[in-house]
């Protein structure tokens, strides 16, 4: 998995962070369960000592072994004062454990499995959610929730094909804030299609916060900006920054590819989008899609064979009305 060294820096800290404070909280319950039972603190040093002896008769050669043993009675002894002093007095067994918020490896990041190390499920949880944080830095994600969409933006009049846009638009709400609420890594995909200013942006944005709220990583990218840094990019022959950005749009659990269809269309960023779309569909992952562009300047732009497979991999939203933007 390719990640950028900013991206694995990040991750890094946080793991670190996590390590630190499961250690330092189990310090301070040492301290605070220390004072009200003072006899476990004793115990402790008993251990200690203990242990310093056992050492101390190993490295002695000689029969030990009887000494060895009466020792090994001694440490099971006290350990066994120590969990029921624990109990007696109400805490639980493993209280003064450090708490990891990964008990597969103990928040090191690593986990040894057939004679080999591994980074952990939480690491590479944690390197996708700071890639996407990355990514999201420049976007407006926090400005748009489904609580400040306002629907009174929307006349209830009919318009020119008899439409009425306060009630496509009250459908399409309900069914974004399904879509967020119900949202899994199988979800389908959407595909928002209208006019400047129609609310597109913003209910892919709300649907982006909600579905974060989840636990899901998620990605919210223009296409011109994106297409134009993987353009630079790859003509600047920075292969791995490419590959590093590729990575990113593919390993995210939801891709938001705003104003498709905005960009400076040229050989590349045409085949970047087939690619970016085809291998997230293939993978079974959703990408939800704003455009401009109606169905046929779709595939005028793009191909009838791209548009029909978006099409059969998205739901299409068709948003109507006037252009917000003109009313506020
Ligand atoms: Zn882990």
């Amino acid at each position: 998995m390719a990640y950028s060294k900013y991206v694995f820096k990040i991750a890094t800290e946080k793991l670190n962070d996590r390590r630190t404070s499961a250690l330092n909280m189990a310090d301070f319950r040492k301290n605070e369960v220390y004072s009200a039972i003072p006899r476990l603190k004793e115990i402790d040093s008993e251990l200690a000592s203990v242990g310093a002896s056992t050492g101390k008769a190993v490295l002695s050669g000689g029969d030990t072994k009887a000494l060895l043993t009466s020792l090994k009675e001694k440490s099971a002894e006290l350990q066994q004062e120590y969990e029921q002093l624990l109990i007696s007095n109400g805490y639980s067994a493993d209280y003064l454990e450090p708490q990891y918020a990964c008990e597969k490896c103990n928040d090191t990041g690593y986990i040894e499995a057939d004679n080999k190390t591994l980074v952990c499920d939480c690491y590479k949880k944690l390197m996708s959610e700071s890639a996407c944080e990355e990514l999201n830095k420049i976007s407006p994600l926090s400005l748009s929730t489904f609580d400040s969409f306002n629907l009174d933006y929307y006349s209830d009049s009919p318009d020119e094909k008899g439409n009425i846009p306060y009630k496509r638009m009250t459908k399409i709400y309900s069914h974004c804030l399904n879509y967020a609420k119900t949202f899994s890594v199988n979800s389908k995909g959407l595909l928002l299609i209208g006019g400047t200013g129609l609310g597109k942006t913003h209910l892919s944005l709300a649907i982006a916060n909600e579905v974060i709220n989840c636990g899901y990583s998620v990605v919210y990218v223009s296409a011109p900006d994106i297409l134009s840094r993987l353009e630079k990019e790859h003509f600047s022959y920075d292969y791995d920054k490419e590959q590093i950005l590729l990575q990113s749009l593919l390993d995210c659990d939801l891709l938001i590819l705003d104003d498709l269809g905005t960009e400076f269309s040229t050989q590349f960023t045409n085949s970047a989008i087939y690619n970016l779309f085809n291998t997230r569909v293939n993978m079974g992952k959703p990408i939800i899609i704003n455009t401009n562009l109606d169905v046929n300047e779709l595939a005028n732009l793009y191909t009838k064979r791209f548009t029909s497979r978006l099409l059969n991999s998205c739901e299409q939203l068709d948003f109507i009305g006037k252009d917000i933007r003109a009313i506020i």
